[in-house]
């Protein structure tokens, strides 16, 4: 059984200024604690919650004795999370003060703060009594109800206080069993395109997620140069311009690997396959961004495209019950999967095998070897066929012909508009010219 989770975010209607009065109070004595039990806990390196409560619970709780007891017990759930990744990112020299700040505050409620009526209100514990607050119908709050989602216990609720309104971060989980895995979906993460190996047939799915990280980082620094030489150095107007640029980024990113990773795994799910995936380690892949020089940029770039790719696939997996089996990702594309000989590139992603003489597509290459190591690795329950067909000597007769070299490339404005890859039977795709 694995665990699938998802954060919904649901808005409340504008409430009334008395309501929100009164949320505001709230907010400020949660904040006042979570200030002092971070400080607590930074000063006695404390990470775990039922320590932090076991110490501190009694002094926070009588801080406020109006408010319901349970927010001072989230109240240390908040704390000792800040102080964990506090101590953490001090510990690798990334902290650069000597607390950490509590500027955003969303507060932590569990099953007894909070509960949800029906699909259009929420009503609150506050230290005035329950609050009734009206949400706004949410199409994927809704989704996830009907697709049998289980709503968690524990939420979190923001204020926004320009808007009067309350922001909730809502928690949908669901069990799924995994299945036996009858064969394989081998996925090759690459900077900006992702090549799938499925039924034979290598498809290049261009997801263009550096140029992504590139083009938004060339953009913010002709904007901070245009406006650092009109209003000097980390001016307002610059800073709220780089802050929209950021939000479309993110959600761009986000939009693109989503979609990307729901169609690989559903092709999955459809064959009662694994998906195949490289096992990254600390810092992998650094030899194809060699060219970015940067290193927060080049971290960027790592993150956008290879870690975020690979962490949509394996959430998207646990919703879909997938397995993900991880393979070694060493020299993928430099060995022929059918010679084992060595493959001599040229300049662009075509090479030669040094013993067959055969060309190959580098992903297609990289595809074919994380399915002969898939095969090896687990001796697993996929079919021998796959194994058959791929290692017959000489001439092996699904990778014989040259058109199984090549990818099948699909720009992304084509397969962000697909439900299935059975939508390629129409033969309009491009493909990438040898
Ligand atoms: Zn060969």
């Amino acid at each position: 059984m694995v665990e699938a989770v998802r954060t919904v975010v649901v808005r409340s209607e504008r409430l009334p200024r008395r309501t929100f009065r009164a949320l505001v109070e709230l907010e400020g004595m949660y904040r006042n604690m979570v200030e002092q039990l971070v400080l607590y806990a930074v000063d006695n390196g404390i990470t775990k919650f039922t320590r932090l409560k076991a110490e501190r619970y009694r002094e926070v709780r009588s801080l406020y004795p109006q408010l319901p007891s349970h927010y001072a017990y989230t109240a240390c759930q908040d704390a000792a999370e800040r102080a964990h990744s506090f101590l953490r990112m001090r510990k690798i020299g990334k902290a650069r003060k000597p607390y950490p700040e509590v500027r955003n505050v969303s507060i932590w409620l569990d099953d007894r703060l909070w509960r949800a009526e029906g699909l259009t209100s929420i009503s609150l514990a506050t230290h005035r009594g329950r609050v009734r607050v009206s949400v706004e119908l949410n199409k994927h709050f809704l989704r996830y109800v009907n697709r049998g989602w289980r709503l968690a216990s524990e939420a979190r609720v923001k204020l926004d206080h320009k808007e009067r309104k309350l922001i909730f971060y809502i928690t949908f989980k669901k069990e799924v069993s995994e299945y036996k895995p009858k064969d394989y979906v081998t996925v090759d993460v690459n900077e900006d395109a992702e090549a799938v190996l499925i039924d034979g047939i290598v498809y290049l799915l261009e997801t263009g997620l550096s140029k992504v990280t590139l083009g938004y980082y060339y953009r913010r620094k002709r904007v901070q140069e245009k406006y650092d030489r009109v209003y000097g150095s980390g001016s307002r107007p610059a800073r709220k311009i780089f802050k929209g640029l950021s939000n479309n980024e993110r959600a761009l990113k986000r939009e693109i690997r989503w979609k990307l990773a729901a169609l690989i795994v559903r092709e999955a799910a459809r064959r009662q396959a694994a998906v195949v995936l490289e096992r990254l380690g600390r810092e992998p892949a650094n030899h194809m961004i060699e060219h970015v020089k940067d290193p927060q940029l080049r971290h960027r770039v790592f993150q956008a495209a290879f870690k975020g790719m690979q962490r949509a696939i394996e959430e998207k997996a646990r919703e879909y019950g997938v397995p993900v089996v991880y393979v070694d990702p060493r020299n993928t594309s430099r060995v022929c999967p059918i010679h084992g000989a060595e493959i001599v590139y040229g300049r662009n992603r075509h090479g030669v095998c040094s013993k067959g003489g055969e060309t190959w597509h580098r992903d297609v290459v990289a595809c074919y070897n994380l399915l002969l190591r898939a095969l090896g690795g687990d001796g697993g329950h996929a079919p021998s066929r796959m194994r058959a067909l791929v290692t017959v000597d000489g001439g092996p007769v699904p990778l014989g012909p040259t058109a199984a070299h090549e990818p099948t490339g699909v720009p992304r404005s084509l397969w962000a508009r697909w439900r299935s890859l059975g939508a390629t039977s129409d033969r309009k795709l491009m493909r990438v010219s040898a």
